[in-house]
């Protein structure tokens, strides 16, 4: 076992620069540990035995001279090559015993498998818990256990990789003179069992139980003696059959584990730090995912009544009509009374338009006046209109229950009619309307169909009308003599401006009306113009929806981004020590970015859940439906994921480059 050298130093010189003071905390150190050897670094307070170890653990890089480990320079090697170096070959145990807050001992000692491969195995971590004496205490925290405890933890975490060397630091510094007997008599047992240990100490009496001991001053060495080990009274090691239990390694370590595997293991790993980082401050992480917490519900409100709004609008305009031009007498246009040239629309300017029009597929006249129906001893006061046959089609109004009325009937002023459900359900209740008599302003019709349900517009009622042949309305109901508005299908939209210009002219030529006071005469409404105006509002809106939801995220991700800056300084010493246990730089940025991450999905997950109130509750109150949609909510997920694995990387990034000793030492 022995000859092989574990560490070789050769003249290695660390200088310290504060201001113009120049501190060589070692001045050209040469030194060789073998394997096997139990040595002890003593020497006054500042004399430089931790920077000394802190180059035997590959912590440190010298400003001068040579490191060996296993008789390989790591002179050229990478920080994450070091990292690797100190996962496999390397155990610390500290003063502080660094051991991660409100995380089980099982946990802490099962560390550092974790960034060297090893399978995770439970009853290897309780198999070295026990051999240090913790064998009731695998789940319980930092917190639960007492200083000698968790010096135990920390032991057993520098163990748990089975490492060629285990530097202990002042290990017993803080610790009663029980406990130090407890933790002494551990080291010396794992030296028996073929360990090399190092241990720094600034105590006399500690020196005694090593065989070598190495004094130093000034940053020098200034002397290095073998000695036979004396144990201190109390400690166990008096009786050298006691290294039995720290035959640890005789059945061989767990497996390693690589691949795909390994990266699922570090990933739920690192969920799992992020769940416990976040939840351990729950105010502060929900403070900072406020900001993307509102603007995912202002997004999910918004999109949600949105798209009820456009299928509300949709279903209206369908009600609409296609391609349709409304013409009505007088002018639309503000500043101009609507009655002062108006022209008036008699039965021959319609027949007119019938001859004489383009491209069109179906026109309706309309007539309209106020009516009172009457059935038995039900009275219902409603709007009616007179139109041609051609309405129903024009406007989606086909009968869905009996029939529309034709065009003989049209020309015979039949007395049939067509009534809305409002209406139906008015004066007939349950009964079938379908063949009834009613009378319209007294005079008797028979209802032959009923126009289908189309709800409230907003504003009226869509189904409380009754609609009656035109020549019915004018001759026999109302007495008029004009037509109040036509409408006129074309049968494409492109050719809508050419109709509408062919009406103005038939009206122009027939009327005798200039061509500059044609639009004071009459207006032709253009359908597909609302249409088009309502889609590109809606565009409007998509556009300022996106702008606000940039916004919000913008400023939320600034808020995941502050927290996790505070984060990361908050957890220095921690990423210093998992640095220590051979965590790369990818490791430390990964950890971090799943924390970003994981808030960001907090955020979005709490936005979206109020989104869904408000929008539930608005759409109660204005009727409109209401959808989010899963692919609305995934894609959420989604992005606020990505804003926080954004605006987490230039923290996670700086922790990932922090140098393992300088945040080691960080207060
Ligand atoms: P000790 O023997 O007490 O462990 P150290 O090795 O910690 O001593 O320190 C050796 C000397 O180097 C001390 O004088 C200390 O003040 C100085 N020193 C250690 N680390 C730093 C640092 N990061 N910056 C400046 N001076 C340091
Ligand atoms: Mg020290």
């Amino acid at each position: 076992m022995a000859n092989v050298n574990v560490i070789t130093i050769s003249n290695v010189t660390k200088i310290f620069r504060m201001g113009d003071n120049v501190l060589k905390a070692l001045d050209d150190v040469s030194l060789t540990i073998e394997s096997g050897d139990f040595v002890a670094i003593v020497g006054p307070s500042g004399s430089g035995k931790s920077t000394l170890m802190n180059m035997i653990g590959l912590l440190d890089i010298p400003d001068s001279g040579s490191i060996l480990m296993s008789e390989r320079p790591i002179t050229g090697l990478t920080d994450d090559d070091l990292s690797h170096l100190r996962a496999r070959s390397i155990g610390f145990v500290f003063q502080q015993f660094n051991l991660l807050a409100r995380t089980t001992a099982s946990e802490n000692v099962g560390l550092p498998m974790l960034y060297s491969g090893v399978a995770y195995d439970q009853s290897w971590v309780e198999k070295i818990l026990a051999a240090v004496g913790l064998k009731d205490r695998s789940e319980h925290t930092p917190a639960q256990l007492s200083g000698g405890q968790q010096q135990r933890v920390a032991i057993a975490r520098a163990l748990v990789n089975k490492p060629l060397v285990l530097l202990a630091d002042e290990p017993t510094g803080n610790l009663d003179s029980q406990s130090e007997r407890d933790i002494l008599d551990i080291l010396v047992q794992l030296n028996r069992a073929g360990i090399t240990v190092v241990i720094v100490t600034h105590e006399q009496e500690v020196t005694q139980i090593a065989k070598r001991v190495i004094r130093m001053r000034d940053g020098r060495i200034v002397s290095d003696e073998r000695q036979t080990p004396v144990f201190i009274e109390g400690m166990k090691a008096i009786d050298s059959s006691t290294a039995s239990e720290f035959h640890l390694y005789d059945g061989g370590m767990p497996p390693r584990e690589t691949g795909l595997k390994g990266h699922i293991r570090k990933a739920k790993s690192y969920t799992s730090e992020a769940l416990r980082a976040v939840t351990s401050n729950k105010i502060r992480s929900f403070l900072s995912v406020l900001g993307i917490m509102i603007g995912v519900a202002a997004v999910i409100a918004m999109l949600g009544l949105g798209e009820g709004a456009k299928k509300t609008m949709e279903k209206e305009l369908a009600g609409l009509g296609s391609n349709l031009l409304s013409v009505y007498p007088g002018s639309m246009r503000p500043g101009i009374g609507p009655g002062s040239n108006a022209v008036r629309f008699f039965p021959d300017d319609i027949t007119a338009l019938r001859t004489d029009l383009t491209h069109v597929t179906g026109l309706a006249p309309r007539v309209s006046g106020k009516g009172l129906i009457q059935f038995e001893e039900k009275t219902w006061s409603t709007s009616v209109t007179g139109t041609s046959n051609e309405y129903a089609a024009l406007r989606a109004s086909l009968p869905d229950v009996g029939r529309n009325f034709t065009k003989e009937e049209e020309t015979a002023r039949a007395r049939v009619a067509i009534i809305g459900r409002t209406v139906a359900k008015n004066i007939f209740g349950d009964k079938d309307p379908i063949g009834a008599e009613v009378k319209i302003n007294r005079v008797y019709f028979q209802v032959i169909g009923l126009l289908p349900a189309k709800g409230s517009n907003g504003w009226q009622d869509q189904d409380d009308l009754v609609i009656i042949p035109l020549e019915t309305a004018m001759r026999r109901v109302f007495g008029y003599d004009n037509v109040h508005s036509v409408d006129v299908q074309v049968d494409k939209t492109e050719n809508m401006p050419e109709v509408e210009d062919q009406i103005k002219t038939i009206f122009q030529e027939r009327k005798r009306i200039p061509p500059e006071k044609i639009d004071d005469s009459l207006t032709v409404r253009n359908m597909a113009d609302i249409q088009a105006a309502i889609s590109s509002t809606n565009q409007i809106m998509s556009l300022l929806l996106s702008i606000i939801a940039s916004i919000s995220l913008l400023v939320g991700g600034i808020g995941v981004m502050n927290i996790m800056l505070v984060s990361v300084t908050e957890r220095t010493r921690e990423i210093g020590l998992r640095k220590a246990l051979g965590a790369t730089s990818f490791d430390i940025l990964s950890q971090f970015l799943f924390e970003a991450a994981l808030l960001g999905v907090i955020g979005g997950a709490l936005g979206v859940a109020l989104g869904w109130g408000i929008a539930t509750i608005a759409a109660v109150m204005t009727s409109w439906p209401f959808e989010v949609s899963t692919t609305v909510v995934s894609f959420v997920t989604g992005i606020t994921a990505m804003v926080g694995i954004i605006f987490g990387f230039w923290p996670a990034k700086k922790a990932a480059s922090l140098q393992p000793i300088q945040a080691l030492k960080y207060e």
